[in-house]
């Protein structure tokens, strides 16, 4: 029996997820309307590394020539760092380093686009929730925090992640030849510290010293507490709506798919509320594209808690753990 379209399609979240339902609906024919309640652009925390696998997620969606011209940085190495060890290797294909504040103004601009409504108020009883990470009181302390801000000064073409005191933190290039300093670690640490980036980065001395020649040019931004969760319980699949993105699954950062999962999960999405297919068949698909990065990424949270991160990695080819990490098709 043939669909039908949905004809009115509302989406709470306006970020990569959000704007990328958004499309996918309206390209199926129906309307889209977006409940965002943050002003565009702006900036997020975020190591703004968008992995190989993106272009193909992008083009699907229409928005692969605004993100070309937007010039993002090309990444073509990797490399760890654990106190004074490091692992380098080449990434098995290029990747991307793009500030969110193009990204997501470039999905969203799409989206208008195409003809997508954008409001800041919700009425409620939203097809599409996409409204990013959900954080529920975990212990105090013992929670996550992540923190980011832009650098200027000569720019490379690896990502890099540094190692040390239970958190990590990523470096590596995005437009107009910025670096991007993004990390993720412990409150109790950063408590320790009042919360200074610049004090966090001084107690790695590789960090320090591969940030050196570079100044940094706008505020730290902090975010947290980060909570890791899948909304696939059964609650989920009988509420009638479709949850995409960091709302659906938010897996750790370190793998660098955050952003390809909710394009990926955010147009499929769209398109299943559109042509009317089921949350539960939608999330089954779902489920089989987040697998594998949601149990990698367990593993590599409790190596890093544990201070085997340094020996798994180097037991594990670069090459090898970076494809451990990519969402499944
Ligand atoms: C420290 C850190 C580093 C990361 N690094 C990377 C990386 O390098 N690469 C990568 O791929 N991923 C990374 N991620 C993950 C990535 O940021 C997320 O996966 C991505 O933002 C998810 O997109 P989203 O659209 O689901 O949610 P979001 O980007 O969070 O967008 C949700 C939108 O909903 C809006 N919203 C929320 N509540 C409401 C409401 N009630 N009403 C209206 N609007 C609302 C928000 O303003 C926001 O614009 C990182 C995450 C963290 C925390």
């Amino acid at each position: 029996m043939p669909r039908t379209v949905s004809r009115n399609i509302s989406i709470l979240g306006a970020g990569p997820a959000g704007a990328s339902a958004a499309i996918a609906a309206l390209q199926c024919g129906s309307s889209a309307r977006l409940i965002e309640k943050s002003e565009f652009p702006r900036h997020k925390v975020c190591g703004e590394f968008l992995s190989p696998e993106i272009a193909q997620e992008l083009d699907r969606v229409g928005a692969w020539d605004a993100f070309a011209a937007a010039g993002p940085a090309r990444i073509r190495r990797m490399q760890l760092h654990f106190g004074k060890r490091e692992k380098s290797s080449r990434l098995p294909e290029s990747a991307w380093g793009l500030s969110r504040f193009a990204f997501d103004a470039l999905l969203l601009e799409g989206a208008r686009r195409l003809g997508a409504e954008v409001r800041r108020e919700s009425t409620g009883g939203e097809t599409v929730i996409a409204c990013g990470r959900r954080s529920r009181g975990s212990r105090r302390g013992r929670r996550l925090f992540g923190f980011k801000a832009h650098f200027e000064g000569p720019a490379d073409d690896a990502v890099e992640l540094f190692f040390f005191h239970g958190c990590y933190v990523g470096v590596n290039a995005i437009e107009g030849g910025k670096t991007n300093v993004c990390g993720l670690g412990p409150e109790d640490f950063f408590g320790r510290l009042d919360f200074d980036f610049d004090e966090v980065i001084r107690r790695s001395p590789a960090l320090a010293e591969r940030l050196g020649p570079l100044r940094r040019s706008m505020k730290w931004l902090c975010t947290g507490p980060l909570e890791y969760a899948q909304a696939f319980q059964p609650e989920f699949q009988r509420d009638g709506v479709y949850r995409a993105g960091d709302a659906l699954s938010f897996v750790d950062p370190f793998t660098g798919s955050g952003l390809l999962t909710a394009v990926k999960t955010g147009t499929l999405a769209g398109m299943a509320a559109a042509m009317g297919e089921s949350p539960s068949d939608y999330l089954a698909q779902c489920r089989v594209a987040l697998k594998k990065p949601f149990e990698i990424a367990g593993i590599f949270r409790r190596a890093v808690n544990t201070g085997w991160a340094e020996v798994l990695a180097g037991l594990v080819p670069g090459r090898v753990l970076f494809a451990l990490t990519r969402p499944g098709k």
